[in-house]
């Protein structure tokens, strides 16, 4: 080899555990820059990888070489490749399949490069001798510029890199790389000012005057803004510019999900609980890791304190990084920040397009994002040096990734900012019983905001028992006299009612009245939903649907009943009891087309809503002002869910939905109806008390040694064939147990539970089965999983059988 040649690291992007090391030499040498993407021989196939690093050859062994480099900039910093390798290691993932699950789908950064011939490449097009594929590229440039993906597409063949960049280096073309994708193109808005004030204005015609009468109070104005005044605005600031009265500048604007452009806003005047927790953050600003939970009750403020931290990062240089459980949320935290920080903010989230999610990357590549708000995959986001990680709503369940690369986003934001050494923030008025024992341990600092802001009180919740209306009829049974009575009142009174039920479609339950069988999907053990709008059963598993006029599959009966109530069903009836009042419903059925939600959240704002109904996407988070009660329809749904966190999320969601009430100037009221009166968690969320669920949750969890106090690694195994499926668990549970009888001593902390038949058996044709590892020690429990891989490699390797391995698994059944 030459002593050109250099060494890297490369991550494959393909099912395997490590990185390899490759040769480059001439012509890429110069290119070789960690977060670029590489064409690299894999056995017989040329495959994609990621350059991690420089590498060494201490052996000087034949190292094959790269065939291609194929980023002009890279995808993510080279400070992100220790993140990229914890991930890979913990949550057992391919390292070059994590970089992969990383980046946003369509990043092709070289695609987007426009190509442009040189003077010196039109001569060279005549003079040179050239290969057919040169020749073809260079026909083609000099009918003009072209995007890099195109010219493939117009000569209908692949172009081999190697040629563009030695067309590069020779002179014969530039590049340029064009950023903007489609629909990110700036809203810009006219001002004007105020110009030249010695001119003349007795002989200015009245509007233009008027104009200029504006001008001297406000010194600068939107044009939209003066034609509130004077109509005709827009076509007179020309010509008033032109005579100087006036100057005209065009300037970006942000426009909120609701079409109007956001207004800088002003920090207010933090009270001295928020004073207090901002203030105890920036004191470990730049002084490394240190990890907060921000424990404050619904409507305290913890956005504020979220800004006010976040400014004070951006003053050191540093950058900011802000998770939000969903897209709908993130709307209403992009506007906030957008007000406070305007340009330097972006979005990342999966309904961006292509063009937009690539500009928002580059953007925080570059340096010009420095604060980025997004969903869970946007702990991801390819930031340098970060100053603060903050994620919200921090109990969220939907940090979790379930299926491909299974990560929680929320743990590994404390990873990242360990990494990163900076600082991260936990919020939530209802902690998950991780985050809160970790306060217990000193792991945590807790930040505690105890009250509303502005005095506002926390709702007055009161407790319905369901028992006494078992026998009631129709809607009376579920809309009790008192829910009934306070909607009344409240809807009389002008203000909004916020109605909570956690099951979306008509029915949940339909069932045969001739021979009882329960109407099921045909591919999960499940029943089916009946969706009266759209006149179909559905499985919210799988997405089976058959149409609604369908007969028992037993019997043949056509006589179905709709037991169960869903969404659509509470709907209809709120229809029939209150047929005055304009009603929403919002859940996965009504929120599908871009814009829904958007519309649904106008319409609570304008007051054209009197009541919402919804499943727990209401309960996320929403700041609505003019919602004073609340009625949860049933609390006991997730309460029977055979999981060790059914009480944990039940909580959560009651004391969320409740803290939706009384968020303005007025009182908030919520009617709790419930099977379960007694029930802790029940008593806790009308208490609105975090504490005494805690105390009694975590007895529970230290008693059976559940999560917080060991570690789970969980086994989801399935297959389409059921006996099949059946041998194999056990067959891996006896390997599991074979395991830890030999290393006895070292696995002693561990547990093996299973295999058992999920409590959902089967789910899209596939039969499931679960192992559940458990441990005091993660340690042990890591190493014994990847003893078990390497020890059982064909296990997990297996053509028909799926085991997909689920660290610190949230969703259990
Ligand atoms: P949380 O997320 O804690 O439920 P929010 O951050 O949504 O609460 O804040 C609730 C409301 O209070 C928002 O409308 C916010 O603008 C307002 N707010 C926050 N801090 C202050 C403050 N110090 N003074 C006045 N209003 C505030
Ligand atoms: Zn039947
Ligand atoms: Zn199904």
């Amino acid at each position: 080899m030459t002593s050109d040649t250099r060494y890297i690291e490369v991550a494959i992007a393909l099912p395997v555990d490590r990185t390899f090391t490759y040769s480059a030499s001439e012509p890429f040498v110069e290119l070789l820059v960690p977060g670029k993407r590489v064409l690299a021989p894999f056995g017989r196939r040329r495959v994609t990888g990621y350059i991690f690093g420089q590498s060494r050859n201490p052996d000087n062994k034949e190292l094959k070489p790269i065939l291609d480099v194929l980023d002009e900039q890279p995808l993510f910093p080279s400070t992100m490749v220790p993140f990229f390798k914890w991930i890979a290691d913990y949550y057992k993932y391919p390292i070059g399949e994590v970089v992969k699950n990383a980046l946003p789908g369509g990043l092709n950064i070289y695609d987007y490069a426009s190509i442009t011939l040189t003077e010196k490449g039109r001569s060279a097009h005549k003079s040179e001798p050239l290969s057919a594929v040169a020749k073809l590229v260079l026909q083609q440039l000099l009918a003009g510029p072209c995007l890099r993906n195109k010219l493939s597409q117009n000569i209908d063949q692949k172009i081999p890199k190697a040629l563009l960049h030695n067309f590069e280096k020779n002179g014969w073309i530039t590049r340029k790389w064009e950023l903007s994708g489609p629909g990110t193109k700036a809203r810009l808005e006219r001002f004007v000012r105020l110009g030249d004030t010695s001119l003349p204005v007795d002989r200015l015609s009245k509007p233009r005057q008027k104009i200029l009468d504006i001008l001297k109070i406000e010194q600068e104005i939107a044009v939209s803004k003066i034609k509130e005044a004077v109509p005709t605005a827009a076509a007179l600031i020309k010509p008033l510019e032109s005579a100087g009265y006036l100057t005209i500048e065009h300037r970006r604007v942000y426009r909120d999900p609701f079409g109007e452009s956001i207004k800088p806003d002003i920090a207010p005047i933090l009270n001295r609980e928020q004073q207090h927790a901002v203030s105890q953050v920036c004191k470990y600003l730049n002084q490394g890791y240190h990890p907060f939970l921000l424990n404050g009750v619904t409507g305290s403020g913890k956005t504020e304190v979220y800004m006010q931290v976040a400014a004070e990062v951006l003053k050191k240089g540093r950058f900011v990084l802000v998770l939000v459980p969903e897209i709908a949320l993130i709307t209403q935290i992009e506007r906030q920040f957008r007000a406070r920080f305007g340009e330097c903010v972006c979005v990342l989230h999966s309904g961006l397009s292509t063009g937009e999610r690539y500009d928002q990357w580059t953007r925080i590549m570059q340096g010009e994002a420095t604060v980025a708000i997004g969903a869970r995959s946007a702990i991801f986001a390819p930031f340098e040096n970060l100053g603060v990680i903050i994620v919200d709503e921090e109990h969220d369940s939907s940090y979790k990734q379930e299926g491909k690369l299974r990560y929680n986003a929320r743990d590994l934001a404390v990873v990242r900012a360990k990494q990163n050494e900076c600082i991260v923030i936990l919020g939530s008025a209802t902690p998950s019983m991780q985050s809160y024992y970790n306060v217990t341990t000193s792991k945590f600092t807790e930040l505690a905001l105890t009250k509303r802001v502005e005095e506002r009180h926390l709702p007055d919740i009161r407790i319905v028992d369901l028992r006494q209306s078992r026998d009631a009829r129709g809607i009376q049974r579920f809309i009790t006299p008192e829910l009934q009575s306070a909607m009344k009142e409240t809807l009389e009174r002008g203000e909004q009612v916020l109605l909570f039920l956690n099951r979306r479609g008509y029915a949940s339950f339909p069932v045969c009245s001739a021979c009882g069988q329960a109407m099921r999907c045909k591919h999960c053990d499940i029943s089916l939903t009946l969706h009266q709008r759209s006149n179909v059963y559905r499985c919210h598993y799988c997405g089976y649907s058959r149409a609604a006029t369908s007969s028992c599959d037993i019997c043949g009966s056509t006589n179905i009943k709709h037991l169960g109530l869903g969404t659509e069903k509470l709907e209809d009836m709120l229809t029939s009891l209150f047929s005055q009042a304009r009603i929403a419903r919002m859940d996965r059925d009504t929120t599908t087309r871009k814009g829904s939600i958007i519309k649904l959240l106008k319409g609570l704002k304008n007051k054209t809503t009197d009541i919402l109904v919804g499943t727990q996407m209401v309960a996320k988070g929403h700041d609505f002002p003019y919602i004073t009660l609340v009625g949860i329809i049933c609390a006991d749904l997730s309460l029977s869910f055979p999981d060790f966190r059914a009480g944990e999320r039940t909580f959560q969601l009651l004391a969320q939905v409740a803290g939706r009430a009384g968020r303005g100037d007025r009182p908030g009221r919520v009617i709790l109806q419930t099977y379960n009166p007694e029930h802790f968690c029940i008593s806790a969320a009308r208490n609105q008390d975090f504490k005494s669920f805690y105390q009694q949750e975590i007895s529970f969890r230290q008693a059976l040694a559940y999560p917080p106090f060991s570690r789970m690694i969980q086994l989801k195994i399935s297959g389409k064939d059921p006996q099949e499926t059946e041998k194999f668990a056990h067959l891996l549970g006896d390997h599991c147990r074979k395991l830890k009888t030999i290393h006895a001593a070292h696995y002693q902390s561990l547990e093996i539970m299973g295999p058992v038949e999920a409590s959902l058996t089967r789910i899209a044709g596939r039969y499931r089965w679960q192992i559940l590892l458990k441990a005091s020690n993660t340690g042990a429990l890591h190493q014994f999983i990847n003893q078990l891989r390497s020890e059982s490699h064909s296990d997990f390797n297996h053509r028909r059988i799926l085991v997909a391995i689920d660290v610190d698994p949230v969703f259990l059944m």
